[in-house]
Order: C-alpha cells, then sequence, then structure tokens
C-alpha cells in the first residue's frame, strides 16, 4: 500500500512512523508513507495556507489553493483521499479492513478551523473520524488510522490470524490474557488455561469476551 499524508507538520510523523510495527511493515516494503508540506504548494511569496473565515468568526480556514494543489500533486487514478475531520463518519475496525485493501490511500490533515468547503466537496472522497472530540490538528488522526488500518494488510503483524483473534472481529471485546508466571502477588492464572484442554480453553475465553463486552460495551452485543 502507498500511503500519501498531506499536513503542514510533517515533523508529526517522525516518531511513531520509525518504530515497531509500523516500521518493520515499512522496512519489508508492505507500505510505502510518503509526507507532504502542504505549505509547499502555496503560492505566495509567504508560502501562507490559512486566511479569515468569510462571514466572520473565530479562527482562520486553509485556502483552496494549496490543499488542492498538494493533493493533485500526489493523486493517482486509484488513490482514495480522505479527510481526517471531527464531521466524518467514526473510524472503527470493519472500516480499517475495508481500507486496507486500498493500494493507494491519500490522508488530508486539517489545521485550524478545517479546510475550506470546495476542496472537500471537489477532492475528498471520503471523511473520517477518529472520535467524538476535537483535536487541534489532523495529524495524530491520521496516525491512528494508518495503525489501524496495516494491521489488517497481509504479513505485517507476526501471526497471520493476531488481526481475527483481537476485540471487534467477531462483535465481542477480547478475552483475558495471561502470561508467566502462573502465580503473581498470590494471583493464580485461571486453571483452564493450564489444563491443556483445548475445547474448554475456547469455551473460557469465548464465555469471558461474552461477559467483558456486556459489561464494558452492551452495545456491541444488541
Ligand atoms: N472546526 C472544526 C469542527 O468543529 O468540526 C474543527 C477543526 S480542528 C480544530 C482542526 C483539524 O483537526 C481538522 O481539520 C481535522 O483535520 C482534525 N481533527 C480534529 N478532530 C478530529 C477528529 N475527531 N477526527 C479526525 N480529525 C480531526
Amino acid at each position: 500500500m502507498f500511503i500519501d499524508i498531506l499536513s503542514l507538520f510533517p515533523g508529526y510523523f517522525k516518531g511513531p512512523f520509525d518504530e515497531s510495527i509500523i516500521k518493520r511493515a515499512r522496512e519489508r516494503g508492505l507500505i510505502t508513507i510518503r509526507l507532504t508540506d502542504i505549505r509547499d504548494f502555496a503560492d505566495n511569496r509567504y508560502r501562507r495556507v490559512d486566511d479569515r473565515p468569510y462571514g466572520g468568526g473565530p479562527g482562520m480556514v486553509m485556502m483552496p489553493q494549496p490543499v488542492t494543489a498538494a493533493i493533485r500533486h500526489v493523486k493517482s487514478p486509484q488513490a482514495r483521499v480522505i479527510y481526517l475531520s471531527p464531521q466524518g463518519s467514526r473510524l472503527n475496525a470493519a472500516k480499517c479492513r475495508q481500507l486496507a485493501q486500498e493500494s493507494h490511500l491519500i490522508l488530508l490533515c486539517g489545521h485550524y478551523e478545517g479546510i475550506d468547503q470546495r476542496v472537500l466537496d471537489r477532492e475528498v472522497d471520503e471523511e473520517i473520524s477518529i472520535g467524538d472530540f476535537v483535536l487541534t490538528n489532523g495529524c495524530l488522526a491520521a496516525i491512528v488510522l494508518l495503525d489501524g488500518v496495516i494491521r489488517f494488510i497481509p504479513h505485517v503483524l507476526g501471526h497471520a490470524s493476531a488481526a481475527e483473534e483481537d476485540s471487534f472481529e467477531k462483535g465481542l471485546l477480547d478475552y483475558p490474557h495471561y502470561t508467566r508466571p502462573e502465580v503473581f502477588e498470590e494471583a493464580a492464572v485461571p486453571s483452564v488455561l493450564l489444563s491443556g484442554n483445548h475445547q474448554e480453553i475456547a469455551k473460557w475465553r469465548h464465555e469471558q469476551a461474552l461477559k467483558k463486552t456486556g459489561e464494558m460495551r452492551p452495545d456491541l452485543l444488541l
């Protein structure tokens, strides 16, 4: 998958993309990430990218010219252009799985009060929110989306079925996990997990997942 990220702050991505699973996926050529500074496409002497909103009101708005030029510069015929926005449809596991099928994602990160609506109308395929709260800019949202998506790209996770075992995949939250030691500060690992009986373990895990989902996210059971 080829991923373009258009933002005013390419520096945001240095840490997260240079660590752990995203780093390994890049090194193995499973994903390629290109960072673009929208400011580089401003056609004015001061590299200005924002202006006051028509109609008045607080804050600034990202101007259509640099954002449109940046998108068109990186766009390919198969690209899917996503604007990270609190007004978008809320990101979930199913959406991450679906986006993992794409060959070219363009993630557009806003700042200030957002981006001139004409860009969204003409250049953007989809608006996605990472939750019902407002961030100062879209960079962290792009990192969250990308991290959620790449787990579903074949070979990115060490174990082929790892993503399928996680929360939301079967409409339930995950079951509890335990590792060594068998007893930690007088708390013992549930005995069924030490029994070697795979059927009993699967049954226990399913019951635990149902219990946790009922307690934490009853909406998923409905
Ligand atoms: N005026 C906008 C509104 O109320 O809907 C908020 C703009 S916000 C301060 C600046 C940028 O942060 C947005 O353009 C968007 O790219 C990003 N952003 C903020 N909250 C987000 C969220 N929940 N999900 C995805 N992106 C978000």
